[in-house]
C-alpha cells in the first residue's frame, strides 16, 4: 500500500517528517528489549524486595479488601480501563452513569447537594477547595484558618498552592480577611475536635467552611453539611482502592449550591437525547480550561475516573448497611483501644497515644509481629484501624502498648446519627449478589466504546495499546499493598523501580533529573512552572512573573501558569500553525525584566515540528526566561529527538499517553517532569524528609501505576521505542494521504508530511453540504468509531492520531468510514437527502429506532445502522442513546435523585 501511495520507505518518510536539525544522532542508551516473560520476571523480582506488612499507619491511607468481583470485572477489565474521558456522551453512557453515582454517593455522605466526578487526591482536593473559597471572595480575602492538624502531606500541598497566589494559611484569627476555615474531620491524630464556635465565627464573618472528611466515618456520623460545611473534600481510597504506595485514588469534592459554578474538575449531569430518552453528559463543559484559559484557577484535566468508579462499585456492592457495618467494626476496635488507654477524645478509627520517648521502640516491636504503627514523634504513636484489621491485631497492639482491651466498646454509637436513611437509591440496593454485580458492570461497560472495541483516534491524547503484560503488575500485592509512608527500607523494590524509570525517562527526554510526583499532565505543568519560579527566586530574580504562551496551547497551560503565580501573555501563531517568531521576539523584549517562562508544545498542537525551536528557546533564554516544553506529543519524538536537546529547561511527559498507562475513562494519569540540572533542586520534595513543597499527596504520586511504564520501556528497549515512534508517524501520514482528496490536511511540515497526528479540515462538508464537524463525529459512532479530537486546536476540524498500535486493517476501516461520510455528505449536497433529515444529522442511530415499526427517513435502516456494511456486521456497536442535548445536562446537576438506568436498547 505504501508503494502505491508513492511513499518510498520508512526512513525517507521519517526524514521528511522530522527535520534533521532536531534529530538525535544516536540510539537511546536503554537496555535491550526484553520479552514479556523476561520483563515480568525482572520486575517481580524487584518488587518482591518490598516488605508489605499490615499497615496501621493511617494518615489518609488505609488497608482495603478489593471485592474480587470488582477487581476482575472493573479494575482488570479493559472495557473499563481503556476508555477515554467521556466527552462524547453517546458512547460513554456506562461510565457516565457510574460516575453520576459517584457524585450521588459523595453528595449523600457529605450532605452537600453538588459533587464532582473526582479530583486527583485528598491533598489536592483540599487545595482546590481553598481555591474555590478564594475565588468566591474574588481573590480579595487572603486568610485561611486551619482548625486542628491536617495530615502533613495535605498541609504541604496546600502551602505550596497558597504561596504563589498570595494566600496566607498561617492565619489563626477569624476575621474580615478570612476566606476559608479548614476543618480536618477527624484530624491527623484521629480526633473530631470541638469546632462549633470557630465554625459559627467563620459563618458570621462570611468565610467558607471546608471539611476534610473521612468518607467511611461519614457513614456513621453527622454529615459535614449539618455541621456547617460549605465544601467537603477527602479521599475515596478506603472504598476498595489499594493503597498502592500512594495512588492513584479518587479525591472527592462536594459543595453547596452557591458554589457550584466555581467547582473544579468534571461534573456529570442528566440530560435527554434526540428522542427524549434520558442520558448523561459532562455538564458545564464550558468551564473546562479550553474555554476559560488564563481565567481558569484550576488546571485539572485528567482526573481519577477509574478509581472513582471502583469506589462507587464498592459502595454499590456493600450498600449503606454494609458500609456502616464496616465503619462500626473499625470504630469498635479504635474505641476499645482508646478506652483501654484511658483516652476520652471523640474518634473514629485512629488512636494516638503518648508513650514518652518510647515511640520508635514500640513501633519496632509491632513490626516484629508484622504490624506497622505510625511514629508521630518520639513521644507519640498512632494506630489506625481499617476493614482488614482483625481482633487478633487489636490484641497484639494492646499487648505491645501494655493494656488489656475490654470486649465491649465503651459507648455504643447512636444507631442513626444522620437522623434519616441515606443511599436509598435502588442502585445501592439491587446488586448485592455477585451475579447481579457482575452483570451490572458488564451492562455498563457494554454501553461504552473503549479501546477493546475500536481505534480511538484522538489527536493529542495518544490512545495506544495498554498491553496486558504491562497491566499485570498493578494487581500484585507487592505493588498495591504498600503504604506510602511505610519505612523506606520496606520499599526498596519501589525505589529500585522508580530510580530506574527516572533514569530511563531522563535519557528519553534529554534531561538530568526527573520527578514522578505529578498525578497528571496538568500537575506536571504546574510542578515545572513552580520549579522555574523557585529557580528565579533563588537567584534573587523575584520580579519574573510573565509566562508567554502561544495562542494554540492546550488549555491547561495558561491555567497552570496562573496557579504558579504568573501572568499569561499570548504569543501569536502564524497561518501555518507555527509560533510567530517575530511576535515572540517582540514580547520577550517587551517583558524582558519580567519574563519567567515560555510554554511551548513540541511538536506543536498542530502536529508540526517547528524548525525554529532552538532559536525560540535561545530568544527566551537571552531575555532571562526559562523554557517549559509541554511534552504531551512525545509520541512523535521518542528515540528520534529529545526535548532537552532542543533547548527546553523542563518538560512533562504524559505517561497515560505516550507511555501506555490507560486513560481509565478520564484518569488516572501520571505527568512526571524532567529538568535540566539547574532546576533539579527545585523539584517537588518528599513529604516526610522534604521541605514542605509538594504537588501531590504521596511522594511518588500515583506510584502503583508506574510499573506499567516500566514494563513498556523494558519490553520495547531503545530500538523498539524508536520503531514505535516511526510507526506512529507513518500511520498518521498514511491517513493523511488516504483522506486528503476528501478532507484537506492542514499544517503539514515543509516536506508536506505531518508528525504523529493530522488535522483534517471538515469545513469543506459544511461549505458544500451544511454538514458540521459534530455531525461527522456522531456519524462515526454508526460506523463503530470514537470520534477524533474535535475542533481543537482549530475549530471545524478533526485531529486524528492513530498511534503505532493500530493495524493497517483498522486504519483502513477508519479511512473507509471517513470517506463514506464524505460521500454521504455529497448526497446531501446534491439534494438526494434533505439537510434536516439525513444519516449524518440524525446520527448516531440506536437499535430502538432502527427496528421501530415506523421508519420515515429518506434513507434505509441499513444505511442508518450499518453504513460500513460487512465491517459493521463483524461487531456492531450500538449506542444506547441518540444525540444528547448539550444544554439539558447543565440544568440538571442534582445528584441525589435516583439515577435512571438508561437501558441498552
Ligand atoms: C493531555 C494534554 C495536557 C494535559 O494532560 P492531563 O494529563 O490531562 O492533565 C496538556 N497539554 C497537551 C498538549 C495535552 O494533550
Amino acid at each position: 500500500m505504501l508503494t502505491t501511495l508513492g511513499v518510498p520507505s520508512v526512513e525517507t518518510l521519517i526524514s521528511q517528517a522530522v527535520p534533521q536539525s532536531i534529530r538525535l544522532g544516536r540510539p537511546l542508551a536503554l537496555p535491550a528489549p526484553a520479552s514479556e516473560a523476561e520483563a515480568l520476571a525482572e520486575l517481580s523480582e524487584k518488587m518482591n524486595q518490598n516488605k508489605v506488612l499490615k499497615s496501621f499507619i493511617g494518615a489518609g491511607y488505609h488497608g482495603v479488601h478489593v471485592p474480587p468481583v470488582i477487581q476482575r470485572n472493573l479494575f482488570e477489565n479493559p472495557a473499563w480501563y481503556t476508555a477515554y474521558t467521556p466527552y462524547q456522551s453517546e458512547i460513554s453512557q456506562g461510565r457516565l452513569e457510574l460516575l453520576f453515582n459517584f457524585q450521588t454517593l459523595v453528595s449523600e455522605l457529605t450532605g452537600l447537594p453538588i459533587a464532582s466526578a473526582s479530583l486527583l487526591d485528598e491533598a489536592t482536593a483540599v487545595a482546590e477547595a481553598m481555591g474555590i473559597a478564594w475565588r468566591h471572595h474574588r481573590s480579595k480575602k487572603n486568610d485561611v484558618v486551619i482548625a486542628g492538624e491536617l495530615h502533613a502531606q495535605t498541609l504541604d500541598v496546600v502551602k505550596t498552592r497558597a504561596e504563589p497566589l498570595g494566600i496566607n494559611i498561617e492565619a489563626t484569627e477569624i476575621g474580615a480577611e478570612t476566606a476559608a476555615l479548614i476543618v480536618p474531620w477527624p484530624d491527623t491524630y484521629g480526633v473530631f475536635g470541638d469546632h462549633k464556635a470557630t465554625i459559627a465565627a467563620a459563618k458570621a464573618a462570611g468565610a467558607i467552611v471546608i471539611f476534610v472528611a473521612d468518607p467511611l466515618a461519614l457513614t456513621i456520623t453527622a454529615s459535614p453539611a449539618s455541621l456547617g460545611a460549605d465544601i467537603a473534600v477527602g479521599s475515596m481510597q478506603r472504598y476498595g482502592v489499594p493503597m498502592g504506595y500512594g495512588g492513584p485514588h479518587a479525591g472527592f469534592c462536594a459543595v453547596s449550591d452557591a458554589l457550584t459554578r466555581l467547582m473544579p474538575g468534571r461534573l456529570v449531569g442528566q440530560s435527554t437525547d434526540a428522542h427524549g430518552r434520558p442520558g448523561f453528559r459532562l455538564a458545564l463543559q464550558t468551564r473546562e480550561q479550553h474555554i476559560r484559559r488564563d481565567k481558569a484557577t484550576s488546571n485539572i484535566c485528567t482526573a481519577q475516573a477509574l478509581l472513582a468508579n471502583m469506589a462507587t462499585a464498592y459502595a454499590i456492592w456493600h450498600g449503606p448497611e454494609g458500609l456502616q457495618a464496616i465503619a462500626r467494626r473499625v470504630n469498635n476496635f479504635a474505641s476499645r483501644l482508646a478506652a483501654a488507654l484511658g483516652i476520652k477524645a471523640r474518634l473514629f478509627d485512629t488512636v494516638t497515644v503518648t508513650v514518652s520517648g518510647n515511640a520508635k521502640a514500640l513501633a519496632a516491636k509491632a513490626e516484629e509481629s508484622g504490624l506497622l504503627l505510625r511514629v508521630v514523634d518520639e513521644d507519640r504513636i498512632s494506630v489506625a484501624f481499617d476493614e482488614t484489621s482483625t481482633e487478633e491485631d487489636l490484641q497484639t497492639i494492646a499487648g505491645i502498648l501494655g493494656v488489656t482491651v475490654a470486649t465491649e466498646a465503651p459507648r455504643a454509637l447512636p444507631q442513626n446519627p444522620r437522623g434519616g436513611e441515606f443511599l436509598t437509591q435502588p442502585m445501592f440496593h439491587d446488586h448485592r449478589s455477585e451475579t447481579e454485580m457482575m452483570r451490572l458492570l458488564r451492562r455498563l461497560a457494554d454501553k461504552d466504546l473503549a479501546l477493546d472495541r475500536a481505534m480511538i483516534p484522538l489527536g493529542s491524547c495518544t490512545m495506544k495499546l495498554n498491553a496486558a503484560a504491562e497491566m499485570m503488575p498493578v494487581s500484585w500485592q507487592s505493588v498495591g499493598g504498600l503504604h506510602p509512608f511505610a519505612p523506606a527500607e520496606h520499599a526498596t523494590g519501589y525505589k529500585a523501580m522508580t530510580d530506574e524509570l527516572e533514569s530511563w525517562l531522563a535519557e528519553i527526554t534529554g534531561f538530568d533529573a526527573c520527578s514522578l510526583q505529578p498525578n497528571a499532565g496538568s500537575q506536571g505543568e504546574y510542578a515545572g512552572l513552580l520549579a522555574i519560579r523557585r529557580y528565579h527566586q533563588s537567584r534573587g530574580d523575584t520580579g519574573r512573573d510573565v509566562c508567554l504562551i502561544p495562542s494554540s496551547a492546550h488549555g491547561t497551560n495558561p491555567a497552570s501558569a496562573a496557579m504558579a503565580g504568573m501572568g499569561v501573555v499570548i504569543v501569536k501563531c502564524t497561518d501555518d500553525g507555527d509560533i510567530d517568531v517575530a511576535d515572540l521576539k517582540a514580547k520577550a523584549a517587551q517583558y524582558a525584566d519580567r519574563l519567567a517562562a515560555l510554554m511551548i508544545t513540541y511538536p506543536s498542537t498542530h502536529g508540526v515540528f517547528e524548525e525554529g525551536v532552538r532559536e525560540i528557546c535561545k530568544t527566551v533564554h537571552d531575555h532571562g526566561g526559562q523554557v517549559y516544553l509541554d511534552g504531551a506529543n512525545l509520541n512523535a519524538m521518542v528515540g528520534l529527538a529529545r526535548p532537552g536537546d532542543l533547548g527546553a529547561d523542563v518538560c512533562h511527559m504524559n505517561l497515560h499517553k505516550t507511555f501506555c498507562i490507560p486513560h481509565g475513562g478520564g484518569g488516572p494519569g501520571v505527568g512526571p517532569i524532567g529538568v535540566k540540572s539547574h532546576l533539579a533542586p527545585f523539584l517537588p520534595g518528599h513529604v516526610f524528609g522534604g521541605d514542605g513543597y509538594a504537588v501531590s499527596a504521596a511522594p511518588f504520586g500515583s506510584a502503583s501505576i508506574l510499573p506499567i511504564t516500566w514494563m513498556y520501556i523494558r519490553m520495547m528497549g531503545g530500538s523498539g521505542l524508536k520503531h514505535a515512534t516511526e510507526m506512529a508517524i507513518l500511520n498518521a501520514n498514511y491517513i493523511a494521504e488516504r483522506l486528503k482528496a476528501f478532507y484537506p490536511v492542514l499544517y503539514k511540515g515543509k516536506n508536506g508530511r505531518v508528525a504523529h497526528e493530522c488535522i483534517l479540515d471538515t469545513r469543506v462538508l459544511k461549505d458544500t453540504a451544511g454538514i458540521g464537524v459534530e455531525d461527522i463525529a456522531k456519524r462515526l459512532i454508526d460506523y463503530g468509531f470514537h470520534a477524533p479530537t474535535m475542533s481543537w486546536p482549530v475549530a471545524g476540524t478533526l485531529m486524528v492520531e492513530p498511534t503505532e498500535s493500530e493495524s493497517k486493517l483498522e486504519i483502513d476501516r477508519f479511512c473507509d468510514a471517513m470517506i463514506g461520510i464524505a460521500r454521504e455528505a455529497s448526497k446531501v449536497a446534491d439534494g438526494t437527502w434533505p439537510l434536516d433529515d439525513n444519516p449524518l444529522v440524525n446520527a448516531p442511530h440506536t437499535s430502538a429506532e432502527t427496528i421501530a415499526n415506523e421508519w420515515t427517513h429518506p434513507y434505509s435502516r441499513t444505511i442508518a445502522a450499518f453504513p460500513a456494511g460487512e465491517a459493521n456486521f463483524a461487531s456492531k456497536y450500538w449506542p444506547p442513546v441518540s444525540r444528547i442535548d448539550n444544554v439539558g445536562g447543565d440544568r440538571n446537576l442534582v445528584c441525589a435523585c435516583p439515577p435512571v438506568e438508561v437501558l441498552a436498547s
